[in-house]
C-alpha cells in the first residue's frame, strides 16, 4: 500500500515528476545546468505572472526556512526596520530570524487562534517608525489560517514599508496580489504546493529590493545568488536532482491550469475532507473563509490522543500532522497538497469511522 502523505510538506510526488529524478547526471558547472536553472527561475515568476524586468526569482538549496532566512537576512537595509507579525509558529521563526541577525524589529504578537490585528499593526507602525518592511506569514500553518494581505500592504504603503511575505506554503496555491499588496518579496519551497521534493527553495522579489538591501549572510545572501543566476552561475552546489523535480513539476504546474487549478482542486479536496470530518463529528478549528485551502486543523475527538489518531491512520495509508507546541493536545491538521484524488480522501474519511463512534 501507497502510504499518502497529509503533513504540509513534503508532498506525495506525481510519477512524472518522481520520474524526473532519474535524469542523467549533471554537473552543476555545464550548460545543462544552466538551462535547468533558468527554466525554474522563469517559471517561478509565470506562477504569479511577474514581470522579469522587475521581478527576480531567486534560487537556493535549502529547505524553506532558508529561503525565508535569506529574505529578511538580505532584504532589510542595514539602516531599515522590521515589524513582525506574529500569529503562530512561522511568524516566531521570523522574528527568531531577525534576532539572529541583529536586525532592528518590532513584533505584534497574537494568541496562534487570532487573525492579525490591523489596527494594532497600524499603531505600531505609527508608534515605532518608520519601517522598511513587514515581514508576514501568508498562511500560518500552524493553524491553517490564511492571512490577509492586501488591506495590510495598502496600511503600510502608506508609511512606507513594503511587505516580506512567508509564501512558503500558500505559493502556487492562494491568490497573491503582488502590486496590491506592496510585496517587496516573498519565500517559498519546492516541495509544497508546487509538488517538487525537499532541497530547493526560493526567494521572488523585486529586483530593486535585492539592489537596495544588505549582505548579513554569506551562503543565503540574496544578491549575491540573484547576481550569479543572472550571469548564468552558481556560487556553491546545488540539489540538482531537486531543481529537475521542480522544473517538471513547475511544467505540470501550468499544464494543469496554474494557480487558479491549484487553488480549486485543493478547495475541493479540504472541504470533503472537513465535511466528512463533521459528519463524523470532528470540527475544524477555523471556519472555511478563514482558512487556506492547503491545510485545515481539527479538533482531536475526545478520548483519542493524537499519537493513537496518527498511528491508526498510519495503519491505514495516511500520515496525518500534529499541532505545534501547546496546540497538540487540541488538535490535528490534514492537508491536501500533493498527487492526492478525492477517491483517496473517501478512503481516509472511512479510516475515521474506525476511530470514531
Ligand atoms: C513549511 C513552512 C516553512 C519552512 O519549513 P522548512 O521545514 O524549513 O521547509 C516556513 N514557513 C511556513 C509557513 C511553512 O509552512
Amino acid at each position: 500500500m501507497k502510504t499518502l502523505l497529509l503533513n504540509p510538506g513534503p508532498v506525495t510526488l506525481t510519477d512524472r515528476v518522481r520520474q524526473s529524478l532519474l535524469q542523467p547526471d549533471l554537473c552543476h558547472r555545464e550548460s545543462e545546468f544552466y538551462d535547468l536553472q533558468d527554466e525554474a527561475r522563469a517559471r517561478l515568476l509565470e506562477v504569479y505572472r511577474l514581470h522579469p524586468q522587475d521581478w527576480s526569482a531567486v534560487l537556493m538549496t535549502a529547505s524553506g526556512t532558508g529561503a525565508v532566512e535569506s529574505m529578511i537576512a538580505s532584504l532589510v537595509p542595514p539602516n531599515g526596520k522590521l515589524l513582525i507579525v506574529q500569529n503562530g509558529v512561522y511568524g516566531e521563526r521570523i522574528a527568531s530570524i531577525a534576532k539572529q541577525y541583529g536586525i532592528a524589529h518590532e513584533i505584534v504578537v497574537h494568541e496562534w487562534m487570532q487573525a492579525p490585528d490591523l489596527a494594532r499593526i497600524e499603531a505600531c507602525l505609527d508608534a515605532n517608525g518608520p519601517f522598511s518592511h513587514v515581514a508576514i506569514v501568508h498562511h500560518e500553518t500552524t493553524t491553517g489560517r490564511l492571512n490577509e494581505l492586501s488591506q495590510l500592504g495598502a496600511r503600510c504603503r502608506a508609511r512606507g514599508a513594503q511587505l516580506l511575505v512567508d509564501a512558503v506554503s500558500s505559493f502556487g496555491a492562494e491568490a497573491i496580489d503582488f502590486d496590491k499588496a506592496n510585496i517587496a518579496a516573498a519565500a517559498a519551497t519546492a516541495n509544497k504546493c508546487l509538488h517538487g521534493v525537499p532541497g530547493a527553495s526560493f526567494v521572488v522579489a523585486r529586483r530593486q529590493a535585492i539592489e537596495s538591501g544588505a549582505s548579513r549572510t554569506y551562503y543565503l545572501d540574496l544578491a549575491r545568488l540573484a547576481t550569479l543566476q543572472a550571469q548564468r552561475s552558481t556560487p556553491f552546489t546545488p540539489s540538482v536532482h531537486a531543481y529537475y523535480a521542480l522544473v517538471e513539476a513547475l511544467r505540470e504546474f501550468e499544464e494543469a491550469g496554474g494557480v487558479p487549478a491549484r487553488h480549486a482542486r485543493y478547495a475541493a479536496l479540504a472541504e470533503q475532507v472537513r465535511l466528512g470530518l463533521a459528519a463524523r463529528g470532528i470540527m475544524s478549528i477555523l471556519p472555511p473563509e478563514h482558512s487556506s485551502v492547503v491545510l485545515r486543523s481539527y479538533a482531536l475527538p475526545n478520548g483519542l490522543d493524537y499519537e493513537a489518531l496518527h498511528d491508526a491512520l498510519k495503519a491505514h495509508g495516511f500520515v496525518v500532522y500534529a499541532g505545534q507546541g501547546n496546540l497538540s493536545k487540541q488538535l490535528f491538521r490534514i492537508s491536501t497538497m500533493g498527487d492526492i484524488e478525492a477517491a483517496d480522501m473517501d478512503r481516509l474519511l472511512k479510516a475515521f469511522d474506525s476511530l470514531v463512534k
